[in-house]
């Protein structure tokens, strides 16, 4: 038996989330920090203690923050992609896709996601015992949508969208933007006869008026509502990303 864990999240800048990995011991291991001083203060008021901090990709905003949780806590690993070590530089343990890490008493699976940026990778928490597993997926699937293709093709995000389905429906989402209303409303533009998006759209609007976050999503939710994880072929894809990038609703 260990400690069961949890996951909090910690809002930051205008639409970005921390995530951090806690349980009953003084341990925490966090991810894709973009700054570091709330996430700093977050531990410290908890009383917690950084072992690690994961990365999913090299932008700015999921990496910015790891130099000063390093000088808080010069011990913690950190993990990224091993073939982004040169964007990623303050890495200790490069990973690639099968990998499996055990933080906090929990198994850990690294995913290769390439999509949204050439090396992008997601970490996966194993289920414990009648629970549910955690994903952590960066920029590659958002709720409702996914992230825009900066580095990979239609394909690779169609693919990469595919492994994470194929987690399974419970599997929780915790993408790190809370850009959930806009693909909403652009998914309820495309499609205006679907009630599960309408449904989800006014669920997540009342939500964010009462300043809470839509995160996590879980999977199932995603396959019934996220039109990207429902694109048949990669033509699909490319012409739904193409459009989401232009809409301005
Ligand atoms: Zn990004």
């Amino acid at each position: 038996m260990h400690a069961a864990t949890t996951v909090s999240l910690i809002p930051v800048l205008s639409d970005n989330y921390v995530f951090v990995l806690h349980g009953e011991g003084p341990g925490a291991v966090v991810v894709d920090p973009a700054v570091a001083e709330p996430v700093i203060a977050w531990l410290e008021e908890k009383g917690l203690e950084l072992e690690a901090v994961l990365h999913t990709h090299h932008h700015n905003d999921h990496i910015g923050g790891t130099p000063g949780l390093l000088q808080r806590w010069p011990e913690a690993a950190v993990i990224a992609s091993a073939a982004d070590r040169e964007r990623i530089p303050l890495q200790t343990k490069g990973v690639q896709g099968g990998d499996q890490l055990r933080l906090l008493g929990r198994e850990l699976r690294v995913l290769e996601v390439p999509g949204h940026t050439r090396h992008h990778i997601a970490y996966v928490v194993e289920p414990e015992a009648g629970g549910a597993a955690e994903l952590f997926c960066g920029d590659t699937l958002f709720a409702g949508g996914c992230g825009r293709l900066f580095e990979g093709t239609p394909e690779q995000m169609l693919s990469s969208l595919g492994s994470l389905a194929a987690l399974g429906p419970e599997t929780r989402v915790w993408c790190a933007h809370e850009y959930t209303e806009g693909n909403l409303r652009w998914a309820a533009e495309r499609e205006p006869d679907n009630a599960a998006i309408r449904t989800r759209l006014a669920e997540v609007q009342q939500l964010r008026r009462e300043g809470r976050p839509t995160i996590p999503s879980h999977i199932g939710l995603e396959q019934e509502t996220n039109l990207f994880i429902r694109a048949q072929d990669a033509a699909a894809l490319r012409q739904l990303r193409g459009h989401k990038d232009l809409w301005r609703g």
